[in-house]
């Protein structure tokens, strides 16, 4: 049988680094790939986390808005491992509260890495998921706070169990056009670009959860997002209550999810619990 490989993106720092450390303490029996765009940080990372003991972590650059390096990353886990065992959707990013861009360029660019980014790291990977494999979409609690502040008509669009994802990619591109022409609050929308950005990400889980459950059934693959909290890190600031390794609990506990666990599956996830959505 082949070696079994986790991947974890956007991991040389923050959350994603924590969820490498915390795969390899809970006995990952197989190779970690920490990746991260930039090669020096990815590495530099690395060689922390070999000082520490965990010596199954191996780099591998991966860029979530460029295609290509997601397609890289495909081959090298097909020739090397013949597919993938876990998937941690982590890298993301956030605007500062000072940040002076326009508000429609920030939605732009959050779109690019935390929604599309995240879509198509999963295109490249999903397809070479092996049975039993686990896949974690790192959103946030801000999706639920979010969702909650849209429009009841753009909250039933997304609480429609039917919503394929070409729906919901067209309403993430509506989101962006609508808030560079200044009309998204007007529209139903809420005045949060990472809020939106987010509601993409927990919604896009449930949607290739049930397609994986229609299209995979019996190879117990289980597909949930989740929220690591409020997490002290360069995106969220040293004010925050959780360290990095408290907010890696959550996301290592679904990668982990023993064989033959039949849930959670396409569900919101913090504190290990299940959230209403
Ligand atoms: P950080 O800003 O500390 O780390 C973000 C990571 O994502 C970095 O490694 C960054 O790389 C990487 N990244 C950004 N863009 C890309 C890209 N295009 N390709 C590859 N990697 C990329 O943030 P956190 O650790 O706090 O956040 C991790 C995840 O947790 C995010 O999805 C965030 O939205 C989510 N989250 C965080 C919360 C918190 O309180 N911290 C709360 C709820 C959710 P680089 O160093 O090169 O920029």
């Amino acid at each position: 049988m082949s070696k079994k490989v986790a991947v974890v993106t956007g991991a040389n720092k923050g959350i994603g680094l924590a969820i490498v450390k915390g795969l390899c303490k809970a006995g990952f029996k197989g190779d970690i790939l920490l990746t991260a765009r930039n090669e020096k940080l990815g590495q530099e990372a690395i060689a922390g986390l070999q000082a520490e003991g965990c010596k199954n972590v191996i780099f591998h650059q991966l860029d979530i808005c460029n295609q290509g390096s997601s397609l890289k990353l495909k081959k090298f886990l097909e020739e090397k491992y013949g597919g993938l065992d876990v998937l941690v959707n982590n890298a993301g990013m956030a605007f500062k509260n000072s940040a002076t861009e326009p508000f429609g360029e920030q939605a732009e660019v959050t779109m690019r890495t935390n929604f599309w980014g995240t879509l198509w790291v999963c295109h490249a990977l999903l397809p070479i998921l092996r049975p039993n494999a686990r896949v974690v979409n790192v959103s946030s609690f801000v999706s639920k706070k979010s969702i909650d502040q849209c429009n009841p008509e753009l909250q039933a669009k997304f609480r429609n169990k039917d919503l394929s994802e070409e729906e919901l990619c067209l309403l993430m591109g509506e989101f962006v056009h609508a808030a560079q022409t200044g009309d998204h609050t007007a529209q139903g929308w809420p005045n949060t670009a990472y809020g939106t950005t987010k509601i993409g990400v927990t919604v896009l889980s449930k949607i290739q959860a049930r397609v994986l459950s229609e299209t995979r059934p019996g190879d117990g693959i289980l597909l949930n997002a989740c929220c690591p909290g409020w997490v002290r890190t360069d995106m969220a600031g040293q004010n925050a209550s959780k360290s990095p390794e408290e907010g890696a609990e959550t996301p290592v506990y679904l990668a982990m999810l023993p064989e033959g666990a039949k849930e959670p599956h396409g569900q919101l996830v913090w504190d290990k619990t299940v959230q209403e959505w």
